[in-house]
């Protein structure tokens, strides 16, 4: 039994979206760490939504996203930072756990590795952002080989320390989603509404085919929701809201495809594997994490990245993917237990 101490995103509370999948990907580690006989803590920001287990809520100033800044953008902590504060607890309890695992994709907890007794997994949901990140991961990766978890191949190359990174997946509690057999005619997006995730070319498809789009999630840029809503209209699109995992899967699993349309190399895509877990067919860019999750003609189509008339085309063809195999994937790829037996042994190996 290990005693693990889980460090969340320090951009928002757990719950509020605005830490996107990391805030999913935690609450079902937990869950399956949980279900093995582990003894669990989070430290996450005030505000945070976790239930079952102990959360300690630090209260203190959210860091900036990362995902806006430029590959010379310095690191920047605010004055009460709430990233601070989170590891300044766990430098109090650390002699209480066996391991901590760092959810934070930010310098802070990689520049103080080395400064703490108790060992550090670091799970990382993005690829490469910023120079001064990179260095700070590279050294970290270098002396301590294999505590850098990312989650798929494509994630790992994007970083200098790819060949001494764990790649270790995802997973879901399947028993949340609902298959659905009979979808509705309209398609899905999910996600952060930001610039990175390119939900223009979502739009742009679907206008195209004349199928109306659902969007699902939250807008993290009010500034590009704006423009894109100045842009587009009259287009055949429904901003649906943010959702919790019971509501969401409800509403997507009743949609025809999912549309997955990153500009960046998406480190995994956890909306990806929500949809085939309803039996929802993958449409996405070939590029990061969908790219390894999508089983091509199988459980959806992997098109040419930003090719608006390659996402067209796999609509036209969506109706050849059968549904139950888009589940059946997920079952065999994406569930808790394959979750739990990829992270388990890299923590047992990390404590030794
Ligand atoms: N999400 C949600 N409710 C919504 C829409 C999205 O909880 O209404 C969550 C979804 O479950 C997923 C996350 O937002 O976990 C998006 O994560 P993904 O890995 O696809 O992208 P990221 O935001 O991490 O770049």
């Amino acid at each position: 039994m290990l005693k693990l101490l889980f460090l969340s995103t320090p951009v928002g509370p757990l719950g509020s979206g605005i830490g996107g999948g990391v805030e999913l990907t935690l609450l079902n580690l937990l869950q399956e760490m949980i279900r093995r006989g582990h003894e669990v803590k989070v430290v996450a920001p005030k505000g945070s939504v976790v239930t079952g287990v102990s959360c300690q809520q630090i209260s203190g100033t959210w860091q900036e996203m990362i995902q806006n800044n430029h590959r010379d953008t310095p690191i920047v902590l605010p004055e009460n930072s709430v990233l601070g504060n989170m590891w300044d607890y766990a430098k109090r309890v650390e002699t209480d756990y066996d391991l901590i695992v760092n959810f934070a994709f930010d310098w802070l907890p990689f520049y103080l590795t080395p400064f703490l007794d108790t060992p550090i997994a670091h799970l990382i949901s993005m690829g490469s952002m910023t120079d001064a990140l990179d260095e700070i991961m590279n050294r970290v990766a270098r002396k301590y080989p294999n505590t850098i978890g990312v989650h798929t191949n494509a994630q790992a190359k994007t970083f200098s320390f790819n060949d001494i990174c764990r790649v270790v997946g995802n997973g879901l509690n399947l028993s949340l989603y609902n298959y659905c057999d009979t979808p509705d005619h309209c398609l899905a997006w999910v996600g952060r509404i930001a610039s990175e995730k390119a939900l223009e070319d979502a739009i742009e498809a679907a206008t195209r085919v004349n199928i109306p789009l659902k969007i699902f999630g939250k807008v993290t840029d009010e500034e590009y929701w704006q423009t894109i809503r100045q842009n587009y209209p009259s287009a055949p699109y429904q901003y649906e809201g943010f959702f919790n995992t019971v509501e969401l899967q409800e509403k997507l699993g009743k949609c025809k495809a999912l549309l997955m349309t990153p500009r960046w190399v998406e480190a995994f895509g956890n909306a990806a594997i929500e949809a085939l877990a309803c039996g929802v067919p993958v449409i996405a860019y070939q590029r990061g994490g969908p790219a390894e999750i999508v089983q091509h003609e199988k459980t959806g189509f992997l098109v040419e990245p930003d090719s608006v008339s390659g996402l067209v085309e796999a609509i036209n063809k969506i109706d050849s993917i059968e549904r139950k195999q888009c589940r059946q994937q997920a079952e065999t790829d994406y569930s808790l237990k394959a979750l739990g037996d990829r992270f388990e042994p890299w923590f047992y190996e990390l404590v030794k």
